[in-house]
C-alpha cells in the first residue's frame, strides 16, 4: 500500500484549543500507526486575523504535546503563486471563467433569494461571456449544474450532496489570493496526503473541494469527517466550560502525557482501557473506533486523568 500522509492546517487566527489539538493528535496517530507523514501547515491568507504570535504558539503547542510533524511548516501566504498557476490551468481549460459581478450587486442578489426562502447561490451571469482576466473580477469555478456528488466517509459511509447545491464558487478573488476551498485542495494534492481527518464542521466544504479535484484529474484523498467536540452542557467547546489552551494547560503543570490520553479519549475508546501510554495510543488508534456522537469535554476527568499520570 502507498505510503499513508496527514495533515493538520490550523489557521493561526487563535491559541491551539483541545478541538483543534484533538484533530492534530487523531491525524498524528493515523500517521505514525501506519508509518506514514504527518505534514504541518498555517493556513494564513487571511492577513487580517493571521498573526505571528498565533503561529508561534501553536508550534509550541504541538511541540509540547510531542506531536512532531515530518514535513513544514509550511505556510500558505508563501504559496500563492503556485495556486494562481492551478486557477489559471483551470481558466484555460475553461473548467473556470472570470466573473465581473460586482460585490454590491451580488449581496443585493443574495439577500432578496434569502428574503424567498432560496438558498443563495451564483446566478452564473457571467458563465458564458468569456471574459478574460481583470481588474476587480474574480476566477470562479463550473460546479456541475445535475447530478449528485457522492463521497464515502472513513466514518460516516456514503455521503451524497445534490449537484443543485453548489455553486460556481470563487476559486480565486479578485485581489488574486485563493479561496480557502482552492487553497486546501492545491495543498492537498501537492502535499501528496492520502487522509483528511478534520471536523465534521467541514463536511459542507468537501463537494466543492470534490468538484475542484474533478475539474484538476486528480483523484480524492480519503475523509474522516469528526464529531466536534462539546462543553458539558452539549453546546460548542469554549472558555466558558473551563477549556483552556493547551499552552495554558502547560503553564498550568498539567503533563502533555496527560493531555494526549485524555484528547484521545474525547471520541475514541478502545475496550475498557482508560489510560494509554503514546506508544499504545500509536498501535492500537484506528480513525474507525472514533465515536460518531459528539464528545463532550469534562474537566474534572482532565484533572483525574493528569492525577493518574
Ligand atoms: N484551516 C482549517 C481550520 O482551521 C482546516 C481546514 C481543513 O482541515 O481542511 O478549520
Amino acid at each position: 500500500m502507498a505510503e499513508i500522509v496527514t495533515r493538520f492546517p490550523p489557521s493561526p487566527t487563535g491559541h491551539l484549543h483541545l478541538g483543534g489539538a484533538r484533530t492534530a493528535l487523531f491525524n498524528w496517530l493515523y500517521a505514525r500507526h501506519h508509518q506514514g507523514k504527518f505534514v504541518l501547515r498555517l493556513e494564513d491568507t487571511d492577513r487580517e486575523r493571521s498573526k505571528e504570535e498565533y503561529v508561534v504558539s501553536i508550534l509550541e503547542a504541538l511541540k509540547w504535546l510531542g506531536l512532531d510533524w515530518d514535513e513544514g511548516p509550511y505556510f500558505q501566504s508563501q504559496r500563492i503563486g503556485l495556486y494562481k498557476q492551478y486557477a489559471q490551468r483551470l481558466f484555460e481549460e475553461g473548467k473556470a471563467y472570470y466573473c465581473e459581478c460586482p460585490k454590491e450587486v451580488l449581496e443585493e442578489k443574495k439577500k432578496k433569494m434569502l428574503e424567498n426562502g432560496q438558498k443563495p447561490k451564483y446566478d452564473k451571469t457571467c458563465r458564458n461571456k468569456n471574459l478574460g482576466p481583470g481588474e476587480g473580477r474574480a476566477l470562479r469555478i463550473k460546479a456541475p449544474e445535475f447530478g449528485e456528488i457522492v463521497f464515502e466517509d472513513l466514518l460516516r459511509g456514503k455521503i451524497v450532496f445534490p449537484a443543485e447545491e453548489v455553486d460556481d464558487f470563487v476559486i480565486l478573488r479578485s485581489d488574486g489570493t485563493p479561496t480557502y476551498q482552492f487553497a486546501v485542495v492545491i495543498d492537498d494534492i501537492t502535499m501528496g496526503i492520502t487522509h483528511v481527518i478534520r471536523g465534521d464542521d467541514h463536511i459542507s466544504n468537501t463537494p466543492k473541494q470534490l468538484i475542484i479535484y474533478e475539474a484538476l484529474g486528480v483523484e480524492p484523498p480519503k475523509f474522516a469527517h469528526i464529531p466536534m467536540v462539546l462543553g458539558p452542557d452539549g453546546t460548542k467547546l469554549s472558555k466558558r466550560h473551563g477549556a483552556k489552551s493547551i499552552l495554558e494547560y502547560k503553564e498550568a503543570g498539567f503533563l502533555p502525557n496527560a493531555l494526549i490520553n485524555y484528547l484521545a479519549r474525547l471520541g475514541w475508546g478502545f475496550g475498557d482501557q482508560e489510560y494509554f501510554t503514546v506508544e499504545e495510543l500509536i498501535e492500537k488508534f484506528d480513525i474507525k473506533d472514533v465515536n460518531l456522537s459528539p464528545a463532550r469535554f469534562d474537566p474534572d476527568k482532565l484533572l483525574a486523568v493528569n492525577a493518574y499520570w
